[in-house]
């Protein structure tokens, strides 16, 4: 293969990735990687965990499964390549293929020629522009050095309260893990509801499970100003003209892509302010590769370029990139389902494809939803519950997104969810899924195809479904449904929504149908734990006259406001 001469802008996910895959593709190249931070391959994505205590050898964050450190030397001896720290590209000469370099250590400053060259610069994290955002004690988690701050702040144990701005999947990893370091926590987000790829039911339930844990959130509530004395934090202000003590904030309202090097050399920039490339990663230079947060993608089903700064798409498209600089443009990189999973203390939260709220605003109309609860293995065996959300095409059922939350296995739950999605599976198709059972690990039929099961009988119009948000709405607007709880008398005395129900137990119903309203056109909302005897009931319901009976999705479990009890 022709020998050439590759250079990675970038060291971290997708810089590497892409050198590597080069290297295995195309052993006669001379392949160098530029990274401006002192380290490479760095596991971003396990910043969390090593400030939250859950492993504290740092250098695991930079090691290969073998326990070796990824460091210049590992890159040359095992990999044959070049890997320069501390070393930022400072420009790109396209005509000339050359790029040129300043050491920031040494301040040495030089240009190295290219034939092909893959830009792996990643993002930078957004800062809101408000007073105080320069006060000691605010920081992103975005760098190794960052982390590094934060772990400090475990180890010291002086920080006594902190806030974590931004409720998306970094503010909430990193909500548990200063949580886990004995720190009083504040969570504020602007918007509605944390996690905004759920839809509001379900963030909310995840929302609930972090109060649960003694931390504190507010919703529809930004930051105006950060307050402080001789240039240290002292509090976070509120739209709301709150004041929250702190001595610690963390930013966590998102990154952008770092295409300054990109932009200034002329490549393109996307709609989504991402670079732009083709399916085989290519930028409007054809010798110009990029990869990684740096990048925008095609979403799958909305055809749209979105940003999805995600470290397994940038791993993923890093090996297209290498592949392609290393020979001719052979592999492609097709886009992206956008799924993604987090931990959040007990409960994960995860999704893939688009939820409902995402789906309307782009204009779907004929969807069809459905909530579903159940446990991911048995109860002999400590099943713990999900929550499933499920978004399709009404006409076809074909399945545009699902998103799940909860103490169980959440994360195998969107995998299969994931898959289906990138197959164009419909619900049809999805009903018999032959699928692995072993108690350990899973129930006999997964919750997986139970969530599809009833979804279908939806669709069948054999479950009228209405989720716990409708019911509040009917009962807010002054509408007077008959309240059906199912449970057993137990469950009530431990458990209960205390809006104006009936108990019956499912299993005296049939000999207290004098106990329901008589007019059989009056609307019946059952419900149980998880609304699997709330169905039952329906049908019981339905087959002795009653004409407008629904079953609440999900039942007590999927509901998101207070309880009586
Ligand atoms: C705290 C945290 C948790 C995360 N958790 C998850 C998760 O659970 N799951 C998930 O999928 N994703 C997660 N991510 C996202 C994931 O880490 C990123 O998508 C991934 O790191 C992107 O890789 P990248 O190589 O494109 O960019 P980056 O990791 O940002 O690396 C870019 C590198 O380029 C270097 N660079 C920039 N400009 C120059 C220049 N001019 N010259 C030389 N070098 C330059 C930088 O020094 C940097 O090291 C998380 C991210 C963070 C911060």
């Amino acid at each position: 293969m022709a020998n050439r001469r590759i250079i990675v802008v970038g060291g971290s996910a997708a810089g590497p990735k892409a050198a590597a895959k080069a290297r295995r593709i195309n052993n006669n190249a001379e392949i160098i990687i530029l990274q401006m931070d002192p380290e490479l391959s760095m596991a971003s994505c396990g910043y969390p965990y090593y400030i939250g205590g859950y492993f504290d050898d740092r250098n695991m964050l930079l090691s290969a499964a073998t326990g070796v450190t990824r460091n210049s030397k590992y890159y040359m001896n095992a990999k044959d390549i070049d890997a320069r720290v501390n070393t930022e590209v400072t420009s790109i000469d396209r005509t000339n293929h050359i790029v040129s370099f300043r050491n920031l250590i040494s301040k040495e400053e030089g240009t190295i020629a290219y034939d092909k060259l893959i830009i792996a610069t990643g993002s930078v994290p957004q800062m809101p522009p408000i007073p105080g955002i320069g006060l000691d004690g605010i920081t992103t988690l975005h760098s190794i050095r960052e982390a590094d701050y934060l772990r400090k702040v475990r180890e010291e144990g002086k920080i006594r309260k902190a806030v974590v701005v931004g409720g998306g999947l970094i503010g909430l990893e990193t909500c548990e893990a200063l949580h886990r370091a004995g720190i009083e926590i504040t969570v504020v987000e602007l918007l509605q509801q944390l996690l905004t790829f759920l839809d509001w039911e379900l963030a909310k339930l995840v929302e609930n499970h972090i109060r649960s844990k003694g931390a504190n959130v507010f919703t529809e509530n930004g930051v105006v100003e950060f307050l402080g004395e001789n240039g240290k934090l002292m509090a976070v202000k509120l739209q709301n003209g709150a004041e929250l003590p702190c001595e610690l904030a963390v930013i966590a309202i998102g990154f952008k892509p770092n295409v300054k090097l990109a932009s200034a050399a002329g490549l393109k920039i996307g709609p989504a302010g991402g670079i732009e490339v083709n399916e085989y990663m290519q930028t409007s230079d054809p010798d110009i590769y990029a990869t990684g947060d740096c990048v925008e993608t095609l979403n799958l089903i909305t055809k749209k370029k979105v940003l999805a700064p995600l470290g397994d798409l940038a791993n993923l498209q890093g090996r297209v990139a290498g592949e392609n600089a290393a020979s001719e443009n052979c592999v492609t990189f097709p886009g992206t389902i956008q799924t993604g999973a987090c931990k959040v203390f007990d409960y994960s939260a995860g999704s893939t494809g688009i939820s409902e709220f995402a789906a309307k605003k782009m204009g779907y109309e004929n969807l069809i939803t459905v909530i579903s609860v159940g446990t991911d293995k048995p109860f002999y065996m400590d099943g713990y519950l999900l929550v499933t959300k499920l978004v399709a095409d009404k006409t076809s059922g074909r399945i545009l997104g699902a998103q799940c939350i909860g103490p169980g296995n959440v994360s195998k739950q969107v995998a299969q969810w994931a898959m289906a999605l990138q197959g164009g599976m419909s619900v049809d198709q999805i009903i018999n899924s032959d699928l692995p059972y072993a108690p350990p690990f899973s129930q006999a039929i997964d919750h997986f195809i139970t969530s599809a099961h009833i979804l279908q009988n939806k669709m069948k119009v054999r479950l009228k479904g209405i989720s716990a948000k409708e019911v509040k709405e009917k009962l807010a607007r002054g509408e007077n449904p008959f309240l059906l709880d199912v449970r057993g008398p137990d469950e009530y005395e431990a458990m209960r929504l205390g809006i104006g129900e009936t108990l019956i137990p499912l299993d005296t119903l049939r000999k207290r149908f004098n106990e329901l309203p008589q007019d059989k056109d009056k609307e019946v909302i059952c419900y149980c734990k998880i609304s699997l005897r709330a169905y039952e009931a329906a049908l019981v319901l339905e087959a002795n006259g009653w004409r407008n009976v629904k079953v609440m999705e999900g039942g007590i479990v999927a509901w998101p406001y207070s309880r009586e009890k």
